[in-house]
């Protein structure tokens, strides 16, 4: 495969994320970029989401489920995960720094710094509930 068509898989795979908020699984993308690459592997689309995360332009994200996401959103925010559809949304909260400060408190190491994430219902799921 030459250089040339490994950079534009890649960059369909950037523009996809970036033209989505649903933090969608590597699988995800695969269905997504087959379709203008029907020849593309799974195995390419996880070396092109490594060598975006190398390069900074995506970041992964944890949510507990054991499916790593991806994210072309990278600067530090905080995502909550729906207990009834799994959805992954963005919550818009300032950075929750003081938490190191707490879990340094009385420990005798070094806090470098957290991962959390929350669960509850996404607006849509909520709505369901409401109108049920
Ligand atoms: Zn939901
Ligand atoms: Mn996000």
């Amino acid at each position: 495969m030459s250089v040339k068509k490994f950079s534009r898989q890649r960059e369909s795979i950037r523009a996809y994320l970036r033209s989505t908020k649903e933090h969608p699984t590597a699988d995800m993308i695969y269905h997504v970029v087959k379709q203008q690459y029907p020849s593309i592997s799974l195995g390419t689309v996880y070396r092109n989401l490594a060598q975006l995360e190398e390069d900074g332009e995506i970041m992964k994200v944890y949510c507990g489920e054991g499916t790593e996401r991806f994210d072309a959103r990278t600067d530090p925010h905080y995502h909550l995960i729906c207990r009834q559809c799994g959805r992954v949304v963005d919550l818009e909260i300032p950075p929750l720094n003081h938490i190191d400060v707490l879990a340094a408190s009385g420990f005798k190491g070094e806090v470098d710094g957290h991962y959390v994430w929350f669960w509850g219902l996404c607006p849509l799921c909520l709505e369901k509930k409401n109108n049920s």
